[in-house]
């Protein structure tokens, strides 16, 4: 079997234990007598997975009981629908500027109600965290949007530029970092995150929502982008991703036996931390992320020139490294769209960043 150590952005690594018990499982789990892939949501066999993962989620995350938790279909792109839909009120919402996701969340938004940039760092490329203070909230805004890590961009909200928005609730795009950071759910008024990167794999959606904030939704949002509804059902008004449900249950199990939240933030800090580190000091490479807001799961570095990017990416993906060309559709000031991007989320295991940074120091004693 060719393995690979696989540093995508998303669908991403899953750890093997995971795999291999899913592997074992594919036919007959739990003593339900079927497989894991064939079993009705009806049932107690999936009661247990549905509830035993939200239970898990709880323990896990710290979630208080005031906030519900909805498992969704449609991805972090539906979610860019969904929160206009269900929290609008006054019909405005305050959106922060970090680059394409929340640009995209934005984009939905202005469908439905009044949208508006408070704050941006397009000036820099995306590449800081604009700061973000009571004054500069609308008064009848219905909440305030931010993007808490921006895999495109290696930018994260943290508790060093966490954003003041007064009593207004806050959103934010967890879909890249859920699990790898230190979470105070209480500062938000909702979060989502998709699955695919560090929570089990694609076909699902976790959104963690104040009570409060779940209300009836006008009358022309379809059933399957009402909070209320899902919520009511218990994330089963349709038929759930089952498989992929299953497959984050066995994620939250693992992430539980692995030490928790604490273990997965201490080495996601250390994988990436010896990457800007030797970024930092190269004579080849350069992070144009500010310290402050470096993402600690998706690091994006540049070149000197593209060519030497090209020639890097051809050279780890000889040594089996794959999925880190940067993302292309943005421009950085210095006009340069993100040469390489390495995305450590908590299935990639401590060895393989070891062995890139082994590969990075061959790399800078060849060509510096
Ligand atoms: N938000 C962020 C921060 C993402 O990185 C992504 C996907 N990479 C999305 C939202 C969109 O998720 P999906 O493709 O599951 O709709």
């Amino acid at each position: 079997m060719k393995k690979v150590w696989n540093l995508y952005p998303g669908p991403s690594i899953l750890p093997h234990e995971v795999l291999v018990r899913a592997q074992a499982e594919m036919l007959e789990f739990g003593g339900y007598g079927m497989s894991p892939m064939e079993v009705s949501h009806r049932t107690k066999s999936f009661d247990d997975i549905i509830y035993g993962s939200e239970a898990l989620l709880r323990e896990l995350l710290g979630i208080p009981d005031n906030y519900k938790v909805l498992y969704m279909p449609g991805g972090g792109t539906a979610q860019f629908s969904c929160i206009p839909l269900n929290l609008m009120r006054n019909k405005k919402a305050d959106y922060i500027d970090t680059g394409i996701w929340p640009e995209l969340a934005y984009n939905e938004a202005v469908r439905y109600l009044d949208a508006k940039y408070i704050a941006s760092s397009a000036d820099g490329g995306y590449n800081y965290i604009p700061k973000v203070t009571p004054d500069m909230v609308r008064p009848d805004a219905d909440y305030v949007y931010i993007c808490g890590n921006n895999t495109d961009h290696g930018t994260a909200f943290n508790e060093t530029n966490f954003p003041d928005v007064g009593d207004k609730p806050l959103v934010t795009d967890m879909t890249s970092i859920i699990g790898s950071q230190e979470i105070d759910v209480a500062k938000y008024g909702l979060i989502f995150a998709g699955a695919q990167k560090n929570l089990g794999c694609t076909g699902l959606t976790i959104v963690i929502i104040r009570d409060d904030l779940i209300q009836e939704a006008e009358k022309f949002v379809p059933m399957m982008y009402r909070y209320k509804q899902f919520a009511d059902n218990q994330s089963m008004y349709n038929t759930p991703p089952t498989y992929s449900v299953y497959i984050h249950y066995l994620l939250l199990q693992w992430f539980k036996e692995k030490g928790g939240l604490s273990k997965m933030i201490e080495d996601t800090k250390k994988k990436s931390g010896m990457i800007y580190d030797f970024v930092d000091h190269s004579e080849l490479w350069n992070c144009p992320v500010q310290r402050e807001d470096r993402s600690p799961t998706n690091v994006c570095y540049n070149g000197k020139t593209p060519e030497l990017e090209e020639l890097f990416l051809e050279e780890a993906k000889k040594e089996g490294f794959e999925g880190i060309k940067g993302f292309g559709r943005y421009k950085r000031a210095d006009q340069r769209s993100v040469g390489i991007r390495m995305s450590f989320y908590n299935a990639f295991p401590m060895e393989g960043a070891e062995a890139f940074l082994d590969f990075m120091k061959r790399f800078e004693e060849k060509y510096s």
